[in-house]
């Protein structure tokens, strides 16, 4: 009787305590997530009232997605990641507002969605759609290891934009004539963060995991650095272009 007594008082005060433990955690799961959103919200509208050009720049990839990996095990989510950090750097020296779609490894997917990749893509758009962007810009990386010799940036712009089309052709003409031997034409893209919204929108190869040699230099902050230097002073010529009814 008494064991039994004391089994269930203990029971009762273990249960009680699993209880506590699980409502804090709730509570503290929910209030991180409001705080995220709400803070990532304000952030949000501030961008989309501004009159300042602004750009969302968007690292392709992330969390389980790493995109390509080299044979050496680089993989483009890191790469993207720090290329596009190099990027609103140099866009925010320019006075130009920057959005970015992820800061972190991760991906914008929520933890409990079945569809990890389908949910972190619409979060982009969503985020896109918040800021109403003047240009989008997504960085990633290219693979090709049946040709290895194969190397350099390519741009693709979204198939409906004709600003899209100028600041593509801009970004790729200023790695053309960069002196990095490099010599393409921008193209339209199949991807689905250029055509899920109606802002301009473009995405930047910035060279191929496979090549070696541009596998080491896309690994080093100088290169990176070089990277978003040639994007930016593209885009930002270009929209000066833009505004004064050059191009
Ligand atoms: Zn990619």
């Amino acid at each position: 009787m008494y064991r039994s007594f004391e089994n269930g008082k203990k029971r009762r005060k273990r249960d009680s305590l699993i209880k506590e433990i699980v409502l804090l955690f709730a509570v503290c799961v929910i209030s991180i997530a409001a705080v995220t959103v709400l803070s990532a919200d304000v952030a949000l509208r501030i961008y989309a009232r501004s009159n300042v050009f602004t750009v969302v720049i968007d690292a392709g990839h992330g969390g389980k997605d790493k995109g390509a990996s080299s044979k050496s095990g680089t993989s483009e989510r890191d790469i993207n990641l720090a290329i596009a950090n190099a990027l609103a750097r140099e866009f925010e020296a320019h006075q130009v507002a920057v959005v970015m779609t992820r800061q972190t490894e991760d991906s914008l997917a929520s933890p409990f969605s079945l569809n990890k990749k389908k949910d972190d893509m619409n979060k982009r758009r969503q985020i896109i759609e918040r800021v109403k962007p003047d240009l989008v810009i997504s960085i990633h990386l290219n693979n090709f290891p049946s040709d290895t010799s194969v190397r350099g940036l390519q741009c693709f712009y979204d198939k409906s934009g004709e600003l899209s089309q100028k600041y593509a052709t801009a970004v790729q003409t200023e790695f053309n004539k960069s002196g990095l031997d490099i010599n393409r034409k921008a193209k339209t893209g199949d991807y689905y963060i250029l055509d899920c919204t109606e802002y301009p929108s473009i995405l930047v190869e910035c060279g191929f995991l496979s090549n070696p040699a541009e596998e080491g230099l896309l690994k080093t902050p100088e290169y990176q650095h070089i990277l978003a230097y040639y994007i930016a002073s593209a885009v930002v010529k270009t929209q000066l272009n833009i505004n004064a009814n050059i191009v």
